[in-house]
Protein backbone atom coordinates (compact mmCIF):
# COMPACT_ATOMS: atom_id res chain seq x y z
CA UNK A 1 0.00 0.00 0.00
CA UNK A 2 2.81 2.58 0.89
CA UNK A 3 4.65 1.74 -2.92
CA UNK A 4 1.61 2.55 -4.71
CA UNK A 5 1.23 6.19 -2.62
CA UNK A 6 5.15 6.69 -3.23
CA UNK A 7 4.88 6.41 -7.17
CA UNK A 8 1.58 8.20 -7.00
CA UNK A 9 3.34 11.11 -5.47
CA UNK A 10 7.09 10.50 -6.48
CA UNK A 11 6.64 10.13 -9.80
CA UNK A 12 4.61 13.14 -10.68
CA UNK A 13 6.96 15.19 -9.23
CA UNK A 14 9.55 14.06 -11.17
CA UNK A 15 8.18 14.16 -14.21
CA UNK A 16 7.44 17.96 -13.56
CA UNK A 17 10.60 18.62 -12.78
CA UNK A 18 12.17 17.27 -15.77
CA UNK A 19 9.74 18.34 -17.61
CA UNK A 20 10.48 22.20 -16.71
CA UNK A 21 14.11 20.94 -17.44
CA UNK A 22 13.49 20.77 -20.63
CA UNK A 23 11.44 24.06 -21.21
CA UNK A 24 14.59 26.10 -20.04
CA UNK A 25 16.84 24.81 -21.82
CA UNK A 26 19.59 24.09 -19.29
CA UNK A 27 21.48 21.25 -19.61
CA UNK A 28 21.73 18.84 -16.80
CA UNK A 29 25.29 18.67 -15.19
CA UNK A 30 25.26 15.07 -15.60
CA UNK A 31 24.60 15.07 -18.89
CA UNK A 32 27.77 13.61 -21.51
CA UNK A 33 27.81 15.98 -24.43
CA UNK A 34 30.60 14.98 -26.08
CA UNK A 35 32.78 18.14 -27.48
CA UNK A 36 32.04 19.44 -30.18
CA UNK A 37 35.43 17.93 -31.77
CA UNK A 38 34.19 14.85 -31.58
CA UNK A 39 30.89 14.90 -33.33
CA UNK A 40 32.73 15.86 -36.71
CA UNK A 41 34.30 13.98 -38.72
CA UNK A 42 38.68 14.47 -38.63
CA UNK A 43 40.20 15.19 -40.89
CA UNK A 44 37.63 16.99 -42.76
CA UNK A 45 36.44 15.84 -46.19
CA UNK A 46 38.53 18.76 -48.78
CA UNK A 47 36.20 21.58 -50.15
CA UNK A 48 35.10 20.18 -53.98
CA UNK A 49 37.37 22.73 -55.94
CA UNK A 50 36.02 23.80 -58.89
CA UNK A 51 36.30 22.12 -62.12
CA UNK A 52 38.41 23.72 -63.79
CA UNK A 53 37.64 24.56 -67.64
CA UNK A 54 38.51 22.41 -70.57
CA UNK A 55 41.60 24.82 -72.25
CA UNK A 56 40.72 22.96 -74.89
CA UNK A 57 36.82 24.20 -74.84
CA UNK A 58 36.36 27.81 -75.48
CA UNK A 59 34.76 29.65 -73.80
CA UNK A 60 31.42 30.88 -75.19
CA UNK A 61 31.63 34.37 -75.93
CA UNK A 62 29.00 36.64 -75.65
CA UNK A 63 27.08 36.60 -78.69
CA UNK A 64 26.83 40.36 -79.39
CA UNK A 65 23.53 41.96 -79.63
CA UNK A 66 22.86 43.65 -83.11
CA UNK A 67 23.67 47.50 -83.16
CA UNK A 68 20.38 49.43 -83.35
CA UNK A 69 19.95 50.34 -86.85
CA UNK A 70 20.43 54.03 -87.15
CA UNK A 71 17.00 55.82 -88.35
CA UNK A 72 18.39 59.10 -90.22
CA UNK A 73 14.85 60.05 -89.32
CA UNK A 74 15.83 59.75 -85.34
CA UNK A 75 19.25 60.77 -85.41
CA UNK A 76 18.79 64.18 -84.12
CA UNK A 77 21.11 66.86 -86.42
CA UNK A 78 23.90 68.38 -84.69
CA UNK A 79 23.31 72.13 -84.03
CA UNK A 80 24.16 74.11 -87.02
CA UNK A 81 26.60 77.02 -86.12
CA UNK A 82 26.94 78.26 -89.34
CA UNK A 83 24.24 79.64 -91.12
CA UNK A 84 23.25 77.64 -94.26
CA UNK A 85 22.91 79.87 -97.88
CA UNK A 86 19.78 79.28 -99.95
CA UNK A 87 20.43 77.42 -102.55
CA UNK A 88 17.09 77.78 -104.73
CA UNK A 89 17.77 81.30 -106.01
CA UNK A 90 20.21 80.85 -108.92
CA UNK A 91 20.77 84.27 -110.46
CA UNK A 92 18.88 84.70 -114.01
CA UNK A 93 21.67 83.97 -116.91
CA UNK A 94 22.20 86.82 -119.04
CA UNK A 95 22.48 85.99 -123.02
CA UNK A 96 24.15 88.06 -126.07
CA UNK A 97 23.49 87.39 -129.75
CA UNK A 98 26.77 85.77 -130.92
CA UNK A 99 27.39 88.32 -133.60
CA UNK A 100 28.56 91.41 -132.84
CA UNK A 101 29.55 94.28 -135.06
CA UNK A 102 28.11 93.63 -138.01
CA UNK A 103 25.13 93.51 -140.71
CA UNK A 104 23.60 90.09 -139.85
CA UNK A 105 21.25 87.71 -142.05
CA UNK A 106 19.53 84.25 -140.64
CA UNK A 107 16.39 82.62 -140.97
CA UNK A 108 14.41 80.28 -139.33
CA UNK A 109 15.16 77.17 -141.73
CA UNK A 110 18.02 74.83 -141.92
CA UNK A 111 18.44 72.04 -143.84
CA UNK A 112 18.71 68.93 -142.29
CA UNK A 113 18.51 69.34 -138.53
CA UNK A 114 17.63 71.99 -135.93
CA UNK A 115 20.27 74.99 -136.00
CA UNK A 116 20.75 78.36 -137.82
CA UNK A 117 23.40 79.73 -140.15
CA UNK A 118 23.95 83.29 -139.30
CA UNK A 119 25.35 84.95 -142.55
CA UNK A 120 27.98 87.69 -142.00
CA UNK A 121 30.77 89.20 -143.08
CA UNK A 122 34.61 86.87 -142.53
CA UNK A 123 35.88 88.55 -139.47
CA UNK A 124 32.68 89.46 -137.41
CA UNK A 125 33.47 88.80 -133.73
CA UNK A 126 31.75 85.46 -132.45
CA UNK A 127 30.61 85.96 -129.04
CA UNK A 128 29.56 83.38 -126.11
CA UNK A 129 26.05 83.37 -126.15
CA UNK A 130 26.13 83.22 -122.45
CA UNK A 131 28.00 82.69 -119.33
CA UNK A 132 29.40 78.89 -119.27
CA UNK A 133 32.93 76.92 -119.87
CA UNK A 134 34.56 76.32 -122.93
CA UNK A 135 34.22 72.65 -123.89
CA UNK A 136 35.78 71.97 -126.88
CA UNK A 137 37.90 74.08 -129.49
CA UNK A 138 39.36 73.09 -133.29
CA UNK A 139 41.93 75.71 -134.40
CA UNK A 140 43.03 73.43 -137.61
CA UNK A 141 40.65 72.85 -140.74
CA UNK A 142 40.90 69.35 -141.95
CA UNK A 143 38.27 69.08 -143.87
CA UNK A 144 38.84 67.18 -147.54
CA UNK A 145 36.28 68.05 -150.13
CA UNK A 146 37.43 64.57 -151.47
CA UNK A 147 35.89 62.89 -148.06
CA UNK A 148 33.81 65.44 -146.93
CA UNK A 149 33.62 63.41 -143.37
CA UNK A 150 30.77 64.88 -141.18
CA UNK A 151 32.74 65.13 -138.05
CA UNK A 152 35.38 68.00 -140.37
CA UNK A 153 32.53 70.03 -141.81
CA UNK A 154 33.06 72.20 -138.73
CA UNK A 155 36.46 73.75 -139.55
CA UNK A 156 37.74 76.01 -136.98
CA UNK A 157 34.88 75.97 -134.17
CA UNK A 158 34.06 76.55 -130.62
CA UNK A 159 31.67 75.37 -128.07
CA UNK A 160 31.09 75.86 -124.48
CA UNK A 161 28.58 74.28 -121.96
CA UNK A 162 26.30 77.30 -120.57
CA UNK A 163 25.50 78.08 -117.11
CA UNK A 164 22.11 77.10 -117.85
CA UNK A 165 23.55 73.19 -118.87
CA UNK A 166 23.07 73.47 -122.73
CA UNK A 167 26.21 73.43 -125.51
CA UNK A 168 26.71 76.33 -128.05
CA UNK A 169 28.51 75.55 -130.44
CA UNK A 170 30.12 77.80 -133.42
CA UNK A 171 31.92 76.86 -136.77
CA UNK A 172 33.07 77.54 -139.83
CA UNK A 173 35.60 80.64 -138.12
CA UNK A 174 38.74 82.03 -139.91
CA UNK A 175 39.84 82.43 -135.98
CA UNK A 176 39.93 81.04 -132.39
CA UNK A 177 40.03 83.70 -130.22
CA UNK A 178 43.67 83.99 -127.79
CA UNK A 179 43.44 81.89 -124.24
CA UNK A 180 40.19 80.15 -125.63
CA UNK A 181 40.60 76.50 -124.05
CA UNK A 182 38.79 73.50 -123.14
CA UNK A 183 37.83 74.42 -119.24
CA UNK A 184 38.40 78.00 -119.28
CA UNK A 185 35.51 80.52 -117.92
CA UNK A 186 33.36 82.52 -120.04
CA UNK A 187 31.37 85.57 -119.65
CA UNK A 188 28.03 86.19 -122.00
CA UNK A 189 29.43 88.05 -124.98
CA UNK A 190 32.75 87.66 -124.34
CA UNK A 191 34.78 87.02 -127.69
CA UNK A 192 35.30 83.49 -128.74
CA UNK A 193 36.55 83.69 -132.46
CA UNK A 194 35.84 85.51 -135.70
CA UNK A 195 33.74 83.84 -138.07
CA UNK A 196 34.61 83.11 -141.79
CA UNK A 197 34.49 79.96 -144.44
CA UNK A 198 36.30 77.03 -142.89
CA UNK A 199 35.06 73.26 -143.06
CA UNK A 200 32.57 72.60 -145.82
CA UNK A 201 31.37 76.67 -145.45
CA UNK A 202 34.74 76.87 -147.83
CA UNK A 203 32.38 77.66 -151.18
CA UNK A 204 29.20 78.92 -149.51
CA UNK A 205 28.42 82.77 -148.52
CA UNK A 206 30.48 83.49 -145.10
CA UNK A 207 28.03 82.36 -142.33
CA UNK A 208 28.77 81.43 -138.57
CA UNK A 209 26.65 78.13 -138.13
CA UNK A 210 25.25 78.22 -134.57
CA UNK A 211 24.24 75.32 -132.62
CA UNK A 212 22.24 74.38 -129.50
CA UNK A 213 22.60 70.71 -128.43
CA UNK A 214 23.12 69.16 -124.60
CA UNK A 215 26.26 68.44 -123.72
CA UNK A 216 28.29 65.50 -125.92
CA UNK A 217 31.17 64.39 -126.51
CA UNK A 218 33.07 66.09 -129.06
CA UNK A 219 33.13 63.73 -131.61
CA UNK A 220 29.49 63.18 -131.52
CA UNK A 221 29.01 65.63 -134.70
CA UNK A 222 25.43 64.39 -135.28
CA UNK A 223 24.29 65.96 -131.56
CA UNK A 224 26.72 69.36 -131.45
CA UNK A 225 26.07 70.76 -134.51
CA UNK A 226 22.40 71.49 -132.93
CA UNK A 227 19.57 69.81 -131.66
CA UNK A 228 17.22 72.88 -130.45
CA UNK A 229 15.96 75.20 -133.19
CA UNK A 230 17.90 78.66 -132.08
CA UNK A 231 15.95 81.05 -134.28
CA UNK A 232 13.35 81.99 -131.80
CA UNK A 233 16.50 82.77 -129.30
CA UNK A 234 18.45 84.55 -131.27
CA UNK A 235 15.44 86.68 -132.26
CA UNK A 236 14.85 87.09 -128.36
CA UNK A 237 18.52 88.03 -127.62
CA UNK A 238 18.95 90.71 -130.75
CA UNK A 239 15.92 92.49 -129.09
CA UNK A 240 17.67 92.28 -125.51
CA UNK A 241 16.08 89.94 -123.75
CA UNK A 242 17.76 86.79 -122.20
CA UNK A 243 15.57 84.06 -123.17
CA UNK A 244 16.83 80.64 -122.24
CA UNK A 245 16.92 77.97 -124.86
CA UNK A 246 17.18 75.34 -121.15
CA UNK A 247 13.39 76.44 -120.37
ZN1 LIG B 1 24.77 75.30 -140.73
Amino acid sequence: MMRIRYFLVVLPVALLIALAGCSSGAVPASAEIPPLSATLPSPLPPIPSAVPLSPTRPLPTAIPLPSPTLSPTSTPLPPSTTPVPATSTPEALTYAFPVRGARVEYGAYHHDYPATDIFCPIGSAFLAPTSGVVDYVSRIDIWDPATNLPQDRSGLAVAIIGDDGLRYYGSHLSEVAEGIEPGVRVIAGQLLGLTGKSGNARSTPPHLHFGISHPTTPDDWAVRRGEIPPFEYLKAWQRGESRSPAQ
